[in-house]
């Protein structure tokens, strides 16, 4: 609903908006009757239509700020609501893009062909044109958001879409100890897309659980490939992806049991990997899946560790095993104190809570040694690799046990 304000009443005759003045608001009629009046070239006003109760008038101001197209008089006692522009443009940004472009263009439109037929072109063609343009171009990016969202699917289906495995290395050993998954896209015209552009489509236009599943049973699948081929006593794991969505399936956690059982891993090789801010979003729910997971045998880690919500209240409240420090902690983490001191109480943090700790996106041996330094498990960045097609994954895990 619309955030209303309270009722509003003009008697017979009141003029509740005037023509060519500026508007900010379109209004609701709960009750009673108005006209809608013209002032043609010639100066003269003419009737051109009423509105009753349910109808809605002044709604071409909710768009823009362009002059009033008409004159609205009562002409019985009314009752209205008014919706702030403000308001609606505010949750016209939060909405569906192509909502967002339709109801623009809509509004636009319709205003074009209201002037033309009161006859009234000359004041207001200007603003018209402009609030056309604007709804255009404030929209390209909508445009290219629902360009992608339609190939998205089709580009699964062609098998556009892989895998790459980025290798986490095992501090104290220096040896790999794991790998997190991470989606790629090879678009044919416009090359690799980065799934910090993609995954977020996904998740808006309800394909990403698809994809999840997707990307879990490869994993696995990959995983065993190479334990198969790595021929060491050790378990690696792999850490996958997961958004909000997976959890509101129904039997996530089977599901997922048994994809990693038909591809032959134990599901503690399974790192389930998930942001703060779907713990944030929907706890009880999660909870129960994770817990779900966990009890499958599942491992569960918190992706981007600080950089959501700000209560450290829920992490006893779920069954987690492992925090990835946020790259942008690590960034900063030899060129201010501050952060130095984060990373090092959410690493002092983790362990008096059982668990491990991965820093993520190192890039200089510096960062390695203050890491290690401050007790960190584990660590993922392109210091050590990037993350790597998987035939290339198998060769780095190989060299790095000498095999
Ligand atoms: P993420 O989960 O935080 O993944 C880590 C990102 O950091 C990856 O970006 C990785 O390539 C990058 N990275 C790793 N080490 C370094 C480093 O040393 N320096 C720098 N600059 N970057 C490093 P990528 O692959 O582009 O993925 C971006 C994000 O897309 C991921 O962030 C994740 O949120 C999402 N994503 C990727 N694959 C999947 C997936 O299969 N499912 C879901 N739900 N999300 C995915
Ligand atoms: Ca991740
Ligand atoms: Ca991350």
């Amino acid at each position: 609903m619309i955030n209303t304000q309270t009722s509003q009443i003009f008697k017979t005759g009141d003029i509740i908006m005037k023509q060519g003045d500026v508007g900010d608001c379109a209004y609701i009629i709960e009750k009673g009757k108005v006209e809608i009046l013209v002032q043609g070239d010639d100066g003269i006003e003419k009737q051109v239509g009423t509105r009753s109760a349910g109808a809605m008038i002044g709604e071409m101001a909710l768009i823009d700020k362009a002059p009033r197209t008409a004159t609205i008089r009562a002409i019985e006692d009314c009752e209205f609501i008014a919706i702030s522009a403000e308001d609606f443009v505010r949750r016209l940004e939060k909405s569906d893009p192509i909502l967002k472009m339709a109801i623009r263009v809509i509004l636009a439109r319709y205003r074009d062909i209201w002037q033309k037929f009161s006859g009234n072109q000359g004041q207001q063609e200007r603003a018209t044109a402009e609030s056309i343009e604007q709804g255009y171009t404030a929209d390209s990016q909508a445009i290219n958001k629902v360009k992608l969202a339609n190939e998205l699917k089709g580009a699964f289906e062609r098998e556009e879409l892989f895998l790459c495995y980025q290798p986490i290395i095992d501090l104290e050993k220096g040896t790999p100890a794991g790998f997190e998954a991470l989606m790629r896209w090879n678009h044919p015209e416009r090359g690799f897309i980065s799934p910090g552009v993609f995954i977020p489509v996904a998740e808006e236009i309800g394909f990403i659980h698809q994809l999840s599943i997707w990307a879990l049973e490869e994993s696995c699948k990959a995983l065993k490939r190479i334990e198969d081929e790595l021929k060491i006593e050790e378990k690696l794991f792999m850490s996958v992806n997961f958004s909000g969505d997976d959890f509101v399936s129904e039997n996530f956690a089977e599901k997922a049991k048994g994809i990693v059982s038909t591809a032959g891993i134990l599901p503690s090789q399974i790192h389930v990997e998930i942001t703060e801010r779907v713990l944030a979003a929907e706890p009880d729910l999660t909870r129960d899946v994770l817990q779900a997971c966990a009890d499958n045998g599942m491992h569960i880690s918190i992706d981007d560790f600080g950089t959501g919500y700000s209560s450290l209240s829920y992490l006893h409240q779920f069954p987690i095993k492992t925090l990835k420090i946020d790259r942008s902690f690590v960034v900063e983490m030899l060129k201010e104190q501050g952060s130095l001191a984060l990373i090092q109480s959410i690493i002092s943090l983790g362990k008096n809570m059982g668990m491990s700790i991965i820093a993520e996106g190192v890039e200089e041996d510096s960062e390695v040694d203050a890491l290690k330094q401050s007790g960190c498990d584990m660590i993922q960045g392109f210091f050590f690799s990037k993350p790597l097609p998987e035939s290339d994954a198998l060769a780095y895990v190989k060299k790095q046990f000498g095999k």
